[in-house]
């Protein structure tokens, strides 16, 4: 196995002169050296072959032992010292200070046709920033975030991706409902690959030291290698990056929004610099469409990170983010001004994302309404935001409301129908969407592509997900494969999967790990 291996960040940045691997606050660095611990009985359970030949290695690479050796954290590669990276954060709204790579170690950055990763292990072992966790992860997250950031690959939204899932052959300790309750799981490692793991949190960390060396080493490192874009120099360099990060982390949110996606967990140390989704926590899909879910069970009061509150937050992140530059800039105004651009992009981008959803092509004052009103009627009753947009792609512009009505009701979780007042509101806002695409120039085909393209077939369903982890704890990683497969083609029909084309099953609506998950992984 033969990587081709960079170590720009290590060799450009400070290090941490301490070696010793105890958790303990650590200035004016951006890593410290560590080694990942060494599993007891590493195997691998599943390998990404597209992630794999990004990274320049081949599927003789996968099976080989040096491929589980490294990417188990059984072996350090040749010519690589790897390091776990300081980092801030807020979380749920509330300064954390100095948090970091408690179980991730960064192996080293590869380069591949051009473009270059950092390879990270996720669950290989404490660092000097396990605080007081144990640095591993437990195989039910690991499947979790090994499915789930290829999935969101595959579905078209930024994301780290996931090259391996290997179980340690270690048992870890988790109490999963912090109820009193804890229990061995088995253990598991999972190699993230991403451009880097840079966060928000750690501009954060230096600027609320006030350590203005180190964060300002920090931004021109993170420019001059992941925003080559980014010409100017001086205090717009800086701005230049802030705009930049504005603009894909608010793509990003858009995505999230468009699949129904629910981070869960979108503290600041959770945001990556590059607009990319990290940290696939205790996440989850929206099954019924409902603005105020939040799979996340410790945010279960406030509900800050519930599905529509998602753009908001963001922008809050966003606001620490531009705190943190700003000894950088020494002006506000800049960095408000895109701030308060925020709001009014995300309302045109929003728009757009959802005018795709509904296949329109043509834009028109009035959409805004249309999809208003459709957004508070999918939550009058419970409606399954994947089948439903996928549905709608089958009315045809010669529908009547009742005909339309009848490609969609598949949608609803009530199996004795929907109350008459909410049969007539679907009526009204059908008929006015039959018109609607009427006024557009193309084919019901036509149209239908364009919504397919854009409204998933299949998501990995919160319930999809524990049943693979149900199977897996048995040694059974049959399920695992199959949605690994079907969730690589997200927006094709798939007539052998039509079973994963349907609403949650009755078992799997309160069910923990299902709907209700801790951050407990
Ligand atoms: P998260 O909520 O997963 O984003 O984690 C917040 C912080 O806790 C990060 O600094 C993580 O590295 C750290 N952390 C989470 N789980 C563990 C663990 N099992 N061992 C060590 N650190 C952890
Ligand atoms: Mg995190």
């Amino acid at each position: 196995m033969k990587l081709h291996i960079q170590n720009n960040f290590t060799s450009e940045l400070p290090a941490d002169l301490n070696e010793n691997n105890v958790p303990r606050q650590v200035e004016k660095a951006c890593f410290s050296y560590v080694l990942p611990k060494q599993p007891s009985n590493p195997s691998l359970i599943h390998a990404s072959q597209e992630v794999a030949e990004f990274i320049g290695l081949s599927q003789k690479d996968i099976q080989s032992a040096d491929f589980l050796n490294v990417f188990s954290g059984n072996t350090v590669y040749p010519g690589t010292k790897p390091y776990a990276m300081p980092y801030a954060g807020h979380q749920f709204g509330n300064w954390a200070g100095q948090l970091g790579d408690g179980r991730a170690i960064n192996l080293t950055e590869v380069e591949h046709k051009g473009k270059s990763f950092t390879l990270q292990l996720k669950g290989a072992g404490p660092t000097p920033y396990s605080r007081t966790a144990d640095g591993f992860a437990v195989l039910r997250s690991s499947i979790r975030e090994h499915l789930c950031a290829e999935a969101m690959h595959y579905l078209g939204v930024p994301t780290t991706r996931s090259l391996s899932l290997i179980e340690s052959g270690d048992q870890v300790l988790r109490d999963i409902l912090y109820n009193g309750n804890p229990a061995y799981e088995k253990g598991a490692i999972v190699c993230r690959v991403a451009p880097s793991f840079i966060r928000f949190g750690n501009f954060e960390l230096f600027s609320s030291r006030n350590d203005l060396p180190t964060l300002k080493l920090l931004a021109d490192y993170t420019i001059k290698h992941h925003f080559p874009d980014i010409k100017t120099e001086g205090v717009e360099k800086y701005i230049e990056f802030f705009q930049t990060i504005t603009k894909t982390t608010l793509d990003m949110i858009v995505h999230w929004q468009r699949v129904g996606f629910v981070h869960g967990v979108m503290n600041t140390d959770n945001m990556s610099i590059h607009g990319i989704t990290i940290d696939y926590g205790p996440y989850g899909w929206l099954e019924d469409y409902d603005v105020n879910w939040t799979p996340n069970t410790t945010d279960r009061q406030h509900k800050r990170y519930r599905f529509g509150n998602q753009p908001n937050i963001a922008l809050w992140n966003l606001y620490q983010l531009a705190n943190a530059l700003y000894p950088l800039v020494n002006d506000a105004k800049p960095l408000e001004e895109i701030l308060n651009g925020f709001a009014t992009d995300y309302k045109v981008k929003y728009l757009d994302m959802m005018r795709n959803k509904l296949g329109f092509k043509i834009a028109k004052d009035e959409d805004a309404v249309l999809i208003e009103s459709l957004t508070e009627l999918l939550q009058l009753a419970e409606t399954d935001m994947t089948i439903f947009f996928r549905n709608l792609g089958n009315v045809l512009k010669s529908d009547s409301g009742a005909t339309a009505f009848d490609k969609i009701k598949e949608a609803f979780y009530n199996e004795k129908g929907l109350e008459e007042s909410v049969l007539n509101n679907w009526n009204t806002w059908l008929g006015y969407y039959i018109g609607r695409i009427n006024q557009e120039t193309f084919s019901d085909d036509e149209r239908k592509k364009l919504m397919n393209a854009v409204n998933p077939k299949y998501v990995l369903r919160n319930y999809m997900a524990q049943l693979c982890i149900d199977a897996a704890d048995k040694g059974d990683y049959s399920l695992l494969n199959e949605l690994y497969e079907l969730l690589k083609r997200p927006y094709d029909e798939q007539p052998e999967s039509q079973k994963w084309f349907t609403k949650r099953p009755d078992w799997a609506r309160d069910k923990v790990g299902c709907s209700m998950l801790s951050c407990s992984s």
